[in-house]
């Protein structure tokens, strides 16, 4: 089933302990639609500027992404930097250009009016839920990031698409920030009563906590010897989770549960490298064995 992505396509700087570039294809929208088509047809809606040429359209190209949507504006593309401290658990955002971005107002093709799984990337929450009201029948799953800066910057317009999400994917911080709750069990009860019934945390290095109204579910990221840059990594577990549920087709305690290791298991293959060049490269079967190995590294009998 066609999944349907709004957020940003980006150039990205950015430096770690293990390295730096200074100009490298980013964006939330980028991350997730890479994971998420190893799995199901993505259809992205963002916009670009005259910098985004045919080089970079050629990551996108040759796999099961849908373009039509992304609009190519006059000027140039968002631009972010960011360094990551020597455990690369802290990041610090060095630049934010909006430039295209600052006027993004998505229009959704006619083609993609009728998708069926959307993942509303970090964006305004007024432009999220525009999205919502250009597709004509009702989605069988809405999820939603968020950051920061609209939790405090804009809660009304937030709450308001909340009300129309049932997955919230956001990091621990954010949990914290959104319902006030230090304790992450009593902060997930506080969402649902925002609207969504699913609040998936990532942790970063820590993994993912699911916490559903019925059950919870925990996943690990993936033991690595080399981490090379975590950048894009959340985007990326967002993507390989609504990746596989689409390609599921239907929600239930089995899909979540393994949508929650795909997009740990995809999260793994981006941090391998600075920007999207691993993740664009990973090949089925080394997703699939990860799987594998995921299972072996949590499984135990009592
Ligand atoms: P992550 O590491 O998963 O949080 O994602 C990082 C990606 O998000 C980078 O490729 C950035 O280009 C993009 N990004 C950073 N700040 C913003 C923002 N304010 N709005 C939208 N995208 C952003």
């Amino acid at each position: 089933m066609s999944l349907l992505v709004v957020g940003s396509v980006a150039f990205d700087a950015i430096e770690t302990p293990l390295g730096k570039v200074d100009r490298t294809l980013g964006g939330a929208a980028s991350y997730f639609a890479l994971a998420a088509s190893h799995f199901t047809p993505v259809r992205i809606v963002a916009v670009v500027g005259e910098d985004f040429t045919k080089k970079e359209e050629a990551v996108f190209r040759g796999r099961k992404i849908d373009l039509e949507g992304v609009e190519h504006a006059k000027g140039k593309s968002f631009f972010w930097s960011g360094r990551y401290s020597m455990n690369m658990n802290e990041r610090t955002t060095l630049a934010t250009e909006l430039n295209v971005f600052a006027n993004f107002n998505p229009t959704l093709p006619d083609s993609y009016r009728e998708s069926q799984f959307i993942f509303l990337g970090n964006i305004d929450p007024t432009l999220q839920r525009s999205v919502l009201q250009q597709v004509r029948r009702k989605p069988k799953v809405v999820a939603l990031d968020t950051m920061n800066y609209w939790i405090s910057g804009t809660p009304e317009p937030l709450k308001q698409v909340l009300k129309e999400t049932q997955i919230l994917l956001i990091n621990d911080d954010e949990t914290r920030q959104l319902t006030g709750e230090h304790n992450l069990l009593r902060a997930a009860r506080a969402v649902f009563k925002l609207g969504p019934k699913t609040l998936v945390i990532k942790r970063g290095e820590h993994g993912a906590l699911m916490v559903h109204d019925k059950f919870m579910f925990s996943v690990p990221a993936f033991p690595l010897e080399e981490v090379k840059d975590p950048t894009g990594a959340g985007d990326s577990f967002a993507g390989g989770f609504m990746g596989y549920l689409a390609s599921a087709g239907k929600i239930n305690e089995r899909t979540l549960r393994s949508a929650m290791v795909y997009g740990s298991v995809v999260g793994s293959f981006t941090v391998e490298s600075f920007g999207v060049d691993r993740l664009a490269r990973a090949k089925r079967k080394e997703i699939v064995a990860r799987a594998k190995l995921f299972s072996k590294l949590t499984a135990f009998r009592l």
